[in-house]
């Protein structure tokens, strides 16, 4: 891009969640201006749906410096940074009172649906870096409008997209016609109504990673409480229960996160989930009563549920970034110097080696997608590894490339590993699929407790992995 050609224009960016916000507070440290927009109606909008969600990091690990500094001469002071919040702390207590002080650099209610180069499609090399970006938009009340940037940070997330129960990626037959009774999200049981929804249900959870954790934890409480009783979930996992499976449990460096794989080994060993393991669903079906009968590719059938929770991964939304060039693994549809090291099949480390601008970087210049959809499909992402990026990103963007190659990021080792590496507790099935492996770190506590023997063998055969 010529930057030069465009100078006075803004650098776009899409999203005004935890990422996008900290993009655009370090964009005004650069004295580059931002505009944020947002198709929500407020800041954290992705966040909020999962207020009740408590975050497995501390405050100290959520916020962005150069946003403290942003809001600090408005007398904003952090909370405890040892204090866990819940989604809801984060987007009250930080993302909203942030995208206050930017002010009209934010724009709520304005969905992105498209991004180009002026005047060019994906096709059209003619002067294509000469032309500032055309960034269509769709307003709240349904107009459309079009404006023009200097570059495009992509901090949309991957909420919006949530993957279905299908094996094969796609939604299993019958899926859609069963949406009354399919949620992909944590339910919230502090709602009387969602509660009630659960309370004596029989509810199968999809999923194996920290959000299904969350979900087979909360349904055990509810089935301790008094208006619980008779409450059970069937957990469905496509693979095995192996040592990785419950995550790192306490030699996870992020303890709350160990913690929720401990949370979830408790509701089955205490019978308040029961676990089905080496099960695709296929189909969706319901029975006599309207129940759900998941249906599996060999034919299985499960016994009927009231409820499905599917918590199998997220993935991200390209579809307004189709004329311009984006070079994407195949596998997880996250830029292609970054997926080998975040990809499950590949790289067995929860540790994400430092990666900033270069790895982010496209064949279309002056595109980045940063944050949680940096991922694409991988599930390790950490708010601290969005901070790092975009200021390495928006250093870039301003010339400083010294500073934009200078990647410091040491992020909370999990402490459940395969080969040569650590490995996050596995978030979405292909995770699982990929961590059929023993464990190099002290075995977790749950190893030991009641993972099957052969686990514990596997775990001794490989003698302690890290750099064996
Ligand atoms: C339940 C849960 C718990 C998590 N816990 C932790 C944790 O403890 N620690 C941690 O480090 N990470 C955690 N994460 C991961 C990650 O940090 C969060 O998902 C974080 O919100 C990602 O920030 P983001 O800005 O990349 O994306 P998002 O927060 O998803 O923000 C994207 C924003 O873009 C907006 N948007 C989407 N499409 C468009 C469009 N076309 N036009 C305009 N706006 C658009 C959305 O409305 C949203 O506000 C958790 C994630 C989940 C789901």
């Amino acid at each position: 891009m010529n930057a030069s050609t465009t100078p006075e224009l803004p650098v776009v960016v899409v999203g005004a969640g935890p990422i996008g916000l900290a993009a655009a507070a370090h964009l005004i440290e650069r004295g580059l201006e931002p505009l944020v927009l947002e198709g929500g109606s407020s800041a954290g909008a992705a966040v909020r749906e999962w207020s009740h969600v408590r975050l497995f990091s501390p405050w100290a690990e959520v916020t962005d410096e150069a946003a403290e500094k942003l809001l600090a001469p408005t007398g904003w002071t952090r909370p405890d940074g040892a204090a866990y919040p819940t989604g809801g702390d984060w987007a009250e207590q930080y993302l909203q009172p942030l995208a206050d002080v930017l002010g009209d650099r934010v724009r709520f209610g304005a969905t992105v649906t498209g991004v180009s180069r002026a005047g060019r499609d994906r096709v059209v090399d003619t002067d294509r870096e000469d032309q500032p970006f055309v960034v269509h938009i769709r307003t709240a009340d349904g107009h459309e409008e079009r404006l023009h940037a200097r570059a495009v940070i992509d901090a949309s997330g991957t909420w919006t997209a949530p993957s279905p129960v299908g094996a094969s990626g796609l939604p299993a037959l019958g899926e859609r016609a069963a949406a009354d009774r399919i949620t992909y999200r944590v339910p919230d049981l502090n709602d009387p109504s969602v509660r009630a929804r659960y309370a004596g249900k029989r509810t199968a959870v999809v999923g194996s990673g920290a959000s299904a954790f969350t979900a087979l934890a909360y349904l055990a409480d509810l089935a301790k409480s008094d208006d619980g009783t008779g409450t059970k979930a069937v957990w469905v996992l496509r693979r095995g229960i192996s040592g990785s499976t419950y995550g790192g449990g306490e030699a996870d460096q992020l303890p709350a996160r160990g913690a929720l794989g401990l949370a979830a080994k408790a509701a089955v060993d205490q019978g308040h989930a029961e676990a089905v393991t080496g099960f695709r669903t296929d189909a969706v079906e319901r029975d006599g009563k309207g129940r759900l009968v998941l249906v599996g590719e060999d034919g299985q059938r499960l016994e009927p549920v009231d409820e499905v929770i599917v918590l199998t991964g997220f993935r991200p939304d390209l579809s307004f970034l189709s004329e311009v060039r984006l070079d994407l693994d195949v596998r997880l549809q996250a830029p292609v110097e970054l997926a080998p090291l975040i990809d499950p099949n590949q790289h067995s480390c929860g540790t994400v080696y430092p990666h900033g601008h270069r790895e982010l970087s496209h064949p279309e210049q002056g595109v980045y997608l940063v944050g949680m959809k940096s991922y694409g499909r991988a599930p390790t992402f950490l708010a601290l590894t969005g901070y790092e990026q975009v200021r390495s990103v928006v250093a870039a963007l301003a010339g400083d490339l010294d500073s934009a190659d200078r990647v410091e990021l040491t992020l909370p080792e999990t402490g459940v590993c395969k080969g040569g590496g650590l490995l996050t507790a596995p978030e979405t099935e292909a995770d699982a699929d990929a961590d059929a492996g023993g464990c190099c770190a002290p075995a977790p506590a749950l190893v030991e407790i009641g993972a099957p023997a052969a686990t514990t063998s596997e775990t001794t055969a490989s003698g302690g992995c890290c750099g064996s």
